[in-house]
C-alpha cells in the first residue's frame, strides 16, 4: 500500500462527499454524466481573503490564468483580485471581457507579432522576456501610433529558487538577464514607452514559507539595484508567486501571515528608489489548487495477479497531474476517495486507473480505500489548479468533461 495526500478540510469530513455544500451526487446530476470537475468558488473566497488579509496593503493579488482558465471561474475571481496574468492571447481575451486592460499583464516567451499588436492596441502590459521582443514591440507600437505598456521581466542574476542565493543565475528562455536590464529600462523610456516596472518570477509549488519569504526579500533588493541603476523608480514590481499547496503525504500548507509580515517588513526598510512603488503577487495553484475536485465513475472493477484495479471513465487526458506525469520527477498519490463512502474504514488496496491504453494513466496507485464497485464514483482532490487545462484532452479522442462552478452565485 502507498500513502495518499490530504484531502482538503472542506471536502473531508462528511459520510458522502458534500462539494460546495451539496452532495456530490447533485453536480454529476447537472453535469449530465461523469467525468466531471467541480470547483468551490467559496474556497478560492476563502484563499483571497486570508491572503490580502496577511499582505501588506501596498500588495496586490494578481490571479494567473494558466492555472485555471475556466470562464467562470475567471469571471468570479476577477473582482476579487488587483490583476489578472495572462500567457497567450487566448488568454488575453478571457482576462479582457472581465479587467480593465491597465490591470492585465502577458508574459510568456514567443509572442507573436499579432500578439504584441494585440496587446499593446488593448493598453495591455506586457511583460517582456528579451530585448528582441522589447525591439518588436517599440516597433509595433511605433506602427500603430500607440504608447506600448512595458515591463521587464527579469532572469535574476542569482538563484531564487532555493533559500540560499547562490551567486550566477542561471540561463533562461524567460526575461532579461538582470545584468542588461538597467540599459533595456533607459532604452525603453527613451523610446517613449509607458515603462510599467520589473516583473521576477521565481518558480512554482514551493512550501517552505522561509524560502518563499527570503526569496521575497531577495526580489525586493534586485528590483531596487535594478531601478538604481536605471535612476528609474518602477511603477510596479511584480514579485512572482510560487506559492505551493499540499499534494503528497508529509506535504505541509504554506504560512501566508508570516510570509506576509516578513514581506511588510522588507517594504517598510526598502531603499528610497522604491518608495512610491506599487508591489503585486501572482498566484495561480495557491489561490485554486484546492477548490476543485475531479468526479470519475468506476466502469470496471478487476483483480489482475492478486492487484484489484478500479478502472474510471475519465484518466490522464483530464486530470494528467494525477497521474504524475505533469512536473514530477517521482509519481506520487494525489489524495482520492469513493464519494459515497468518504467516512468509511478502507478494506483493500486498489490502484484507480483511468480509460486510455496506456500504462500511465492511473490516477491513484496501490492505495487504500473502502471496496468500490462498478457505479461507484471515485474523488480525486486538488483538481483545481493545471488539472484539465494541463491535460493532453485530444489523445484517444474521448469526450471532454464537464466543469462546474459551486458557490458562483449562479448556479
Ligand atoms: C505559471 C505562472 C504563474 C503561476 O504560478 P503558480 O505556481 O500557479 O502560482 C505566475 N506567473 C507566471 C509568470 C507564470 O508563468
Amino acid at each position: 500500500m502507498k500513502p495518499m495526500g490530504p484531502i482538503p478540510p472542506e471536502f473531508a469530513g462528511d459520510e458522502r462527499l458534500t462539494i460546495g455544500g451539496r452532495d456530490f451526487s447533485h453536480w454529476l446530476d447537472l453535469a449530465g454524466d461523469t467525468p466531471v470537475f467541480v470547483y468551490d468558488m467559496s474556497v478560492v473566497e476563502a484563499r483571497i481573503a486570508r491572503l490580502l488579509n496577511a499582505l501588506p496593503g501596498r500588495v496586490g493579488v494578481h490571479y494567473a490564468i494558466k492555472a485555471n482558465p475556466f470562464p467562470p471561474l475567471v469571471q468570479a475571481i476577477a473582482p476579487l483580485v488587483g490583476g489578472l496574468d495572462v500567457a497567450s492571447a487566448g488568454e488575453m481575451d478571457l482576462a479582457l471581457k472581465r479587467k480593465q486592460p491597465g490591470a492585465i499583464s502577458f508574459a510568456g516567451p514567443g509572442k507573436r507579432d499579432a500578439e504584441l499588436e494585440a496587446a499593446i492596441t488593448a493598453g495591455v502590459t506586457i511583460n517582456l522576456e528579451s530585448e528582441g521582443e522589447a525591439d518588436r514591440a517599440l516597433a509595433i507600437g511605433e506602427r500603430l501610433g500607440v504608447t506600448p505598456r512595458l515591463a521587464v521581466r527579469v532572469n535574476p542574476d542569482f538563484d531564487l529558487r532555493g533559500s540560499g542565493m547562490k551567486m550566477g543565475g542561471r540561463a533562461s528562455p524567460f526575461g532579461v538577464d538582470a545584468e542588461h536590464v538597467p540599459a533595456l529600462v533607459q532604452r525603453l523610456c527613451e523610446a517613449g514607452a509607458d515603462w510599467r516596472g520589473f516583473h521576477i518570477f521565481a518558480g512554482s509549488q514551493a512550501l517552505d514559507s522561509d524560502a518563499i519569504a527570503e526569496t521575497q526579500a531577495a526580489t525586493v533588493a534586485l528590483a531596487a539595484r535594478l531601478a538604481e541603476a536605471a535612476g528609474r523608480t518602477p511603477p510596479l514590481v511584480n514579485l512572482g508567486g510560487g506559492f505551493g499547496i499540499p499534494y503528497f503525504p508529509g506535504d505541509t500548507p504554506i504560512d501566508v501571515e508570516r510570509i506576509g509580515a516578513a514581506l511588510g517588513e522588507r517594504l517598510d526598510a526598502a531603499p528610497d528608489i522604491l518608495r512610491t512603488s506599487e508591489f503585486a503577487i501572482e498566484l495561480g495553484r495557491w489561490l485554486v489548487g484546492e477548490s476543485g475536485v475531479y468526479l470519475t465513475r468506476i466502469v470496471d472493477r478487476k483483480e489482475s495477479r492478486g492487484e484489484v484495479f478500479l478502472v474510471v471513465d475519465g484518466g490522464l487526458h483530464h486530470q494528467l497531474a494525477a497521474s504524475g506525469n505533469f512536473g514530477t520527477v517521482v509519481r506520487r498519490n494525489y489524495p482520492a476517495a469513493i464519494a459515497a463512502k468518504m467516512a468509511e474504514e478502507a478494506q483493500e488496496t486498489v490502484s484507480v486507473v483511468g480509460c486510455l491504453c496506456t500504462p500511465l494513466d492511473r490516477l491513484a496507485d496501490r492505495v487504500a480505500l473502502p471496496r468500490a464497485d462498478v457505479g461507484d464514483v471515485a474523488a480525486i482532490f486538488l483538481a483545481g489548479a493545471y488539472g484539465l487545462t494541463a491535460s493532453p484532452t485530444v489523445f484517444l479522442g474521448h469526450p471532454k468533461p464537464a466543469e462546474l462552478l459551486a458557490n458562483s452565485g449562479q448556479t
